[in-house]
């Protein structure tokens, strides 16, 4: 990272950084990421950097790590590691999911906390920032197993929650399943309903309508906008989708009912091309009932499909790029890749999955480039409907909350382009998000005073 880019005073807060959290690259390439959009704010405004509220925010308020054992089906003691960082509370509970993955580690849950603090910002929610996860991998574990581990996970963790305090959800490896015996467990403990402790919760107890789609369908509506505000629309928009986890799927039937087609996605095995269209109902089966790898999809669904194993999904031409996979998934290469074939809008469904050389090459080709903090907002804002829904015991229409997400993600699309106008970088939507994300939680730490 070179950090001669940066605003001289931003450059001593990334310095502070790299020496405080030692090993973290996921962490620092976050961090950097935001930094290089705040140069026109501190110019501006430097009384952020001079009350220390930049180096305050990189200082998670409060980092929780704990030992998880569990005890597998064949009766062997199994043990992981838990995580949740607390990173910001200045504008709400803390609020971010939990990823359960092998990769799981400091770096990785602070990136992703870091990332949730702008993201749940711009969504004009009061819910601060924070996530957490497991190096457990749920891959080929028993229903069994998923619980116990749940249990074991929670029976720490409990005691660190609240719905006025922090407040999980889902990510990678994390569902409704989990979401389910996590809150059993704390109900368990605690002695009470309290609904509002978790989201992502399963319709008959206290879960929102919209919340499972709401990741894919946001990021849909966020690239819709775009589309808009140019006076254009999907219809016979090819999409590229990577992953095929719930991001991914929903992202997909969001496209399809907007009219554009979605020609490939992927998992962690390779990727299938279908030039007809995925077909979501085949997909849903395999991956949400039946748990199963991507070549099934292309052995059930035969004619020209295609599975390729390994390789990149972003071969496959496209006009619109949706990665919603994982963290780094779309590089350099696959960014040359794509601008080579036409493609002209990427959009991050997951968090942070294009590698700053990506990015950049983006910039430079004219494609427009929507950040998962602006372009993945969905997702949490839905969490906050359902904290809404929960706080005065109602439940909403599918309609009602799809509608209110819809207007949530059109807001945020036109607060990073007003906040891109008024730093002089009209478009950018990476510097829009960065600032917007960054004033709100900003102004609140000022108002807090030094806490
Ligand atoms: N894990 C999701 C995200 O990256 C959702 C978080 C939430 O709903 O709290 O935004």
């Amino acid at each position: 990272m070179n950090t001669d880019d940066l605003h001289v005073k931003l450059r001593a807060v990334f310095d502070e950084v790299m020496r405080r959290n030692p090993g973290e690259a996921e962490f620092h390439q976050a961090v950097y990421e935001v930094l290089t959009s705040l140069g026109p704010v501190v110019a501006k405004h430097p009384e952020y950097a001079d009350t220390a509220v930049i180096r305050r925010l990189c200082e998670p308020e409060r980092q929780i790590i704990f030992r998880v054992p569990w005890i597998d089906d064949s009766g062997i003691v199994q043990l992981n590691r838990g995580f949740r960082v607390e990173f910001n509370s200045a504008l709400g509970p803390f609020k971010g999911g939990l990823r359960f993955h092998p990769s799981v580690y400091l770096g990785i849950v602070k990136f992703l906390g870091f990332e949730q603090i702008f993201k749940n910002s711009l969504t004009g929610l009061p819910i601060g920032g924070g996530k957490g996860g497991s190096d457990f991998d749920p891959k080929g574990r028993s229903n069994a197993e998923v619980m116990r581990f749940c249990q074991s996970f929670m029976t720490e963790l409990y005691r660190h929650l609240g719905e006025y305090t922090d407040v999980p959800a889902g990510d990678i490896g994390v569902g409704m399943r989990e979401i389910g015996y996590m809150f059993g467990q704390y109900k368990r403990i605690t002695n009470r309903y309290e609904s509002g402790v978790f989201t992502g919760k399963g319709l008959t107890w206290g879960g929102s309508q919209v919340r499972t789609e709401a990741t894919g369908y946001g990021t849909v509506f966020f690239v819709d906008e775009i589309l808009r505000s140019r006076g254009k629309s999907f219809d016979g928009k090819r999409a590229v989708v990577s992953g095929s986890g719930n991001v991914a799927i929903y992202a997909i039937e969001k496209i399809h009912e907007l009219g554009g087609v979605v020609v490939g996605c992927s998992d962690s095995s390779g990727y299938v091309v279908d030039e007809k269209g995925i077909d979501l109902e085949l997909l849903k089966e395999i991956k949400e009932v039946r748990r199963g790898r991507i070549a099934e999809y292309a052995d059930a669904r035969g004619g020209t499909t295609e599975f390729v194993s390994g390789g990149s999904v972003w071969d496959i031409p496209c006009d619109v790029a949706l990665p919603c996979a994982t963290q780094n998934e779309l590089d350099g290469d696959a960014a040359t890749e794509l601008i080579k074939s036409g493609c002209k809008i990427v959009a991050e469904g997951a968090n942070m999955p294009c590698t700053p050389a990506a990015v950049k090459l983006f910039a430079d080709a004219g494609v427009t480039f929507a950040p998962g903090k602006a372009a993945n907002a969905g997702g949490v804002a839905t969490s906050g409907l359902e904290m809404q829904q929960n706080a005065s015991r109602d439940s909403w229409t599918f309609e009602d909350t799809e509608a209110r997400l819809a207007e949530i993600m059109g807001r945020i699309h036109d607060r990073c382009l007003t906040t891109a106008d008024r730093y002089g970088q009209p478009g950018n939507y990476v510097a829009g998000a960065n600032i917007a994300g960054f004033i709100r939680v900003a102004d609140a730490m000022v108002a807090l005073g030094l806490v």
